[in-house]
């Protein structure tokens, strides 16, 4: 009888820490009567359509107590001076909710501020700039600005979120000729911590505009990007498939340390066959219809498996994958490392993925290999022409330089379709991230003895990083940034939402 109360408490205890508090029924309240017909509760049509777009599906379940679906930026502010006044309530905000962490663009039990209604793009001619609301996806942004024949640094794959991808930096095809999306953002539109609508300008506040291209979602709420425009036409690019292991990773280690020309670029993407081998899926892009001879070196020699690449609309070629995230099923995480390009030890990556399928088939082995967590690893080359681009825009909190010795993210994806398999499948990504860890100091020392210049500042991309990950502390200004976030937020406001802090 005794352990049938006990049970019976636990379980009521259980309900009532999992159930909204009263004073977050009180904000959802305040903020419908703000904002009428724009919060909706559990049950309630846009509540079920907003809460399942996730990328990460799991996410679903977080079930936020109220979600506000604002579409002007003064409502924007006014929900910000409400839940000032709720100093214990959760919220976190969301754009296009393709940031798979828990609680960055997803709130358990708190208020979710959703911006997926707050969309629309602009060219300016005169001025040559971009005006973009923070919903919707690259698909329709890019596909839209192409019919004036111009771009803006963006997603690679179009299904992707605009407000999350701008405030965390952003990685383009692009980059390596105008620095990362973050970079061309010359103008925020954003409610700060007490609610009130500032206009942060590259002229005006050049250190507080460094410290947000990149920064997170700790400084405010942005509703309108000022980006800088780029003419574009058809372009050359998309999928080839590689079955060689070696002679496919001689040709990334080549490309990583000698890229020359700013138009191309390149995801070098591994996916290991749990019954064993790999295929190596590579995208191409060049910013033209014809890449000159020698532009992805080795990678010209080999003979792809499938190979998809073709002049096409830049559109085209950022819609490979489905225009929408609604309809992914799947559990997902990403974690991240940034590496140095070691010229002498081209053998690393596939040392790496050797590591890699080790982890995994330790764990997973039989019928497990095949129906648990799946992962690729992405080898993302960053090199110093996006840092010198970058630079030359006024830089961004990642800090990177032109002079800085070349580099790479590593990117690996986990997908998995079971709750619980979720510890495992984000710890496997782990194990992996420790071992680089481990051995970075030695291999890089190895490397410089032999005459390579290796870049020893790392900083982890915002964007591809694990919520554990210390991403703001691996920012070389990060003092500096911190000081910055203070004085637009002094009583720390948005340490109560969700993403990166500082
Ligand atoms: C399939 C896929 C492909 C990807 N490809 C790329 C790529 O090529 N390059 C790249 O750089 N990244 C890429 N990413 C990572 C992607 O950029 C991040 O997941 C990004 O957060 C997505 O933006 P979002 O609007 O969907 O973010 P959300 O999930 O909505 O938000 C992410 C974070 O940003 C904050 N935030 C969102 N909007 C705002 C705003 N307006 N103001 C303040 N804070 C805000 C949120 O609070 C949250 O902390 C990819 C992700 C996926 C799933």
């Amino acid at each position: 009888m005794r352990s049938v109360t006990l049970l019976a408490l636990q379980l009521w205890s259980a309900v009532v820490v999992a159930a909204p508090t009263p004073s977050t029924l009180d904000a959802c309240k305040a903020i419908q009567s703000a904002v009428p017909g724009k919060l909706f509760y559990p049950g309630d049509g846009p509540y079920k359509q907003e809460n399942s777009d996730y990328y990460n599906i799991g996410l679903s379940e977080l079930m936020p107590a109220c979600i506000v679906r604002p579409t002007l930026t003064p409502e924007v502010a006014e929900i910000v001076k409400i839940l000032n006044k709720f100093a214990d309530v959760k919220f976190a905000v969301k754009s296009g909710g393709h940031d798979p962490n828990a609680g960055h663009s997803s709130v358990r039990d708190g208020v979710l501020i959703a911006l997926s209604q707050m969309k629309g793009v602009e060219y300016d001619k005169a001025k040559k700039v971009v005006y973009l609301k923070p919903g919707g996806q690259w698909s329709g942004v890019i596909k839209e600005l192409e019919k004036d024949g111009v771009t803006i640094v963006g997603g690679r794959i179009g299904a992707v979120g605009l407000g999350g991808y701008l405030m965390q930096g952003g990685l383009s095809y692009l980059s390596s000729q105008y620095g990362m999306a973050a970079d061309q953002i010359v103008e925020y539109e954003t409610v700060l911590a007490n609610g009130t609508i500032a206009h942060i300008n590259q002229q005006t506040n050049k250190d507080l505009v460094v410290a947000m291209r990149g920064g997170g979602d700790q400084f405010g709420i942005t509703t309108k990007f000022t980006l800088t425009a780029y003419p574009i036409g058809k372009i050359w690019g998309g999928i080839r498939i590689f079955t060689q292991r070696d002679p496919t990773f001689a040709a990334l280690h080549d490309f990583i340390g000698g890229q020359k020309d700013p138009k191309a670029a390149i995801i070098f993407t591994t996916m290991s066959n749990p019954l064993g081998g790999s295929l190596f899926l590579v995208f191409f892009f060049y910013d033209g219809e014809k890449p000159p001879a020698g532009t992805f070196g080795k990678f010209e020699q080999l003979r792809p498996l499938i190979d998809m690449v073709k002049v096409q609309p830049y559109s085209d070629m950022v819609s490979l994958a489905p225009s929408s995230s609604t309809g992914v099923t799947m559990r997902t995480a990403f974690r991240s490392i940034t590496l140095p390009y070691l010229a002498s030890r081209p053998g690393w990556y596939s040392e790496i993925e050797a590591k890699w399928a080790n982890i995994t088939k330790s764990k997973l082995s039989g019928l497990a290999a095949l129906t648990g967590p799946q992962h690729t690893i992405a080898f993302q080359p960053f090199g110093p022409l996006i840092g010198r681009a970058s630079e030359a825009r006024g830089g961004n909190s990642m800090g990177i330089k032109g002079s800085d010795p070349p580099r790479f993210i590593l990117e690996i994806t986990s997908l998995w379709s079971d709750k619980k398999d979720d510890e495992a499948a984000q710890g496997y990504a782990r194990a992996l991230t420790e071992w680089i860890e481990q051995q970075l100091k030695e291999v890089s020392g190895q490397a410089s003895a032999k005459g390579d210049k290796v870049a020893d500042y790392l900083p982890y991309f915002m964007n591809d990083a694990f919520a554990e990950q210390n991403v703001t502390g691996s920012y070389r200004d990060y003092e500096r940034f911190k000081r910055a976030k203070a004085g637009v937020d002094p009583s720390g406001f948005w340490t109560r939402a969700g993403g990166f802090k500082y």
